[in-house]
């Protein structure tokens, strides 16, 4: 597979189709939504927005999903039906890889790794849907028998960002289908291909029609979907202006909300840390997705013995980076996914500037023709800075960290807390009493010690503070798309 070979079969009509009831439907909505390559610019599909009465019937068929197949089916039916939706997926890896490289502007090489790494999200949930049960309570009463139900939800309506639009889809969905529970998933107009092939796998692995839904829209289509009276809950992966107001339109009919919100994750280096790993860990969450990662380290809080030697290493790594057309095997950093993503790191760059920092950028693509009409951005560092500038407490979202400096422990923990955001937090130090310490006083809901702020299937993650509200992964993900009957009863 190739460029070439996947480009013109995105722009099938039949691909943009909303996928309601187990049926492939032409949208029958007026509102263009445009996909664009942002490696060159042009467009690759155009979607449309679902109209509401799409947006109902997606709903009602997730409802009689609900009510009259999956609500009944035992743990052994469900996870067989997802064991064939990862087979369905696993026959589709390249070509999901691809899309994603042109949609969202991943390097072909990462984002096949990432796909490949797709079908496990479903082989866990279907091996933890097994574990699923309730326990029985002694409740200090003769005669009584207490026991307690894990129950689904209902509708769940599913809304992710583009970032990782499959990865984050999924990390949903399967929670949610194991749990018992039926979904209508809509993913960013931004990048909605990859969307529109999970949808074809859905109807490949034969999921009972419903069970899985997919409709295209922008926030409109998201709000309706948060809005409807038949969804249960709302489970959103995006910023946090949008999980505000999800929050509150959830608030008004007392739903169940999961929000993963974004991130300002801390990398605090000890002078006593293996500053190799250190580096190559601050690189990488520059670079990774040309740094649109939620719980990417985009503040490098360094112990002031060791700074000037962190930042030297760090920049004459970045120098190197290879930046790329999505399709070149030895890319390691594409372009951002739109202009307007870009437009946005841009200013950050020049309020950095304006704050008072000194911005060192790590790439010039000047003379690179081949870059001139698409999205590409160059690796950068803020230095000089604090941590009460807006380029050290907001969230960017691109390949642009922020460097502090503290002298003692109790500094660099409170530089590293002092922020709205508690998505996630690194330490490096090889004192492993402080390691430990500095730890359990981070204030987020991953910490990672001596490691990169990397999120895996098997470990619950989710924000503290404003980074979010539950949990997805791990197990957490799918008892937080349940709900716990206790029954008591009587047999005396
Ligand atoms: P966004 O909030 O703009 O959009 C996310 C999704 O919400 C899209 O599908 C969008 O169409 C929809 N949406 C927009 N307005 C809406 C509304 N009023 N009601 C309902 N839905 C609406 O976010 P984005 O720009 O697509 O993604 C970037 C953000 O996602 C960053 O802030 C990043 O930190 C966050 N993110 C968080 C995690 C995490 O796990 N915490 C992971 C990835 C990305």
């Amino acid at each position: 597979m190739n460029r070439n070979a996947i480009e013109p079969t995105l722009a099938d009509p039949a691909l943009r189709a909303h996928f309601i009831g187990g049926a492939f439907r032409a949208p029958a909505g007026e509102v263009p939504l445009p996909t664009t390559d942002p490696s060159n610019g042009r467009t690759l599909a155009t979607f449309v927005e679902a109209t509401v009465a799409e947006v109902d019937d997606a709903v009602g068929a997730a409802r009689r999903a609900f009510d009259e197949v999956w609500s009944r089916t035992t743990v052994r039916e469900r996870h067989v039906h997802m064991r064939r939706l990862a087979e369905a997926l696993e026959r589709r890896v390249e070509r999901l890889a691809w899309i994603e490289a042109l949609d969202v502007g991943k390097p072909i090489v990462a984002s096949r790794a990432t796909m490949r790494d797709l079908p496990y999200t479903l082989d866990y949930y279907a091996g933890v849907l097994l574990t699923l049960s309730g326990q029985t309570l002694s409740v200090g009463e003769h005669d009584v028998l207490n026991f307690t139900l894990r129950e689904p939800l209902g509708v769940c309506a599913l809304i992710v960002p583009w970032n990782y639009p499959l990865t984050l889809a999924l990390l949903k969905i399967a929670p949610a289908i194991a749990a018992g529970n039926t979904v209508v998933l809509k993913p960013s107009e931004v990048t909605p291909l990859s969307a529109a092939e999970l949808a074809q796998a859905v109807a490949e692995a034969g999921l009972p029609p419903g069970v899985v839904n997919v409709v295209y829209g922008g926030g409109r289509t998201g709000m309706r979907l948060v809005e409807h009276p038949q969804v249960a809950k709302v489970s959103f992966t995006g910023g946090n202006a949008t999980g505000r107001a999800i929050y509150e339109a959830a608030a008004r009919a007392i739903k169940r909300v999961t929000l993963e919100l974004g991130g300002k994750t801390p990398l605090l280096v000890f002078d006593d840390a293996d500053l190799e790993r250190a580096v190559a860990v601050a690189r990488t969450d520059n670079v990774r997705n040309t740094g649109q990662v939620c719980a990417a380290c985009t503040r490098l809080i360094v112990h002031e013995r060791v700074a000037d030697a962190f930042v030297e290493a760090l920049g004459s790594s970045l120098s190197s980076v290879r930046i790329g057309l999505p399709e070149c095997e030895d890319t390691e950093m594409g372009p951002i996914v739109s202009a307007r993503q870009q437009e946005r790191v841009r200013s950050y760059e020049e309020l950095a500037a304006g704050e008072g920092a000194s911005v060192r950028r790590f790439a010039d693509m000047s003379a690179r023709r081949e870059l001139a009409g698409g999205c590409f951005q160059a690796p950068v560092l803020f230095l000089d800075a604090r941590n009460d500038m807006r380029i050290a407490r907001e969230e960017i979202f691109g390949p642009a960290q922020t460097v502090l400096r503290f002298a003692t422990e109790e500094e660099g923990v409170r530089l590293a807390n002092d922020s709205p955001y508690g998505l996630a937090a690194c330490v490096f130090t090889r004192d492993s009493g402080r390691g430990l310490r500095v730890a359990k006083a981070l204030q987020a809901g991953t910490v990672c010690v001596n490691y990169g702020a990397k999120a895996v299937v098997d470990a619950p993650f989710g924000g503290y503070k404003q980074s979010g509200i539950g949990k997805e992964r791990g197990v957490e993900a799918m008892l937080d798309d349940t709900q716990l009957k206790s029954v008591r009863v009587f047999h005396g």
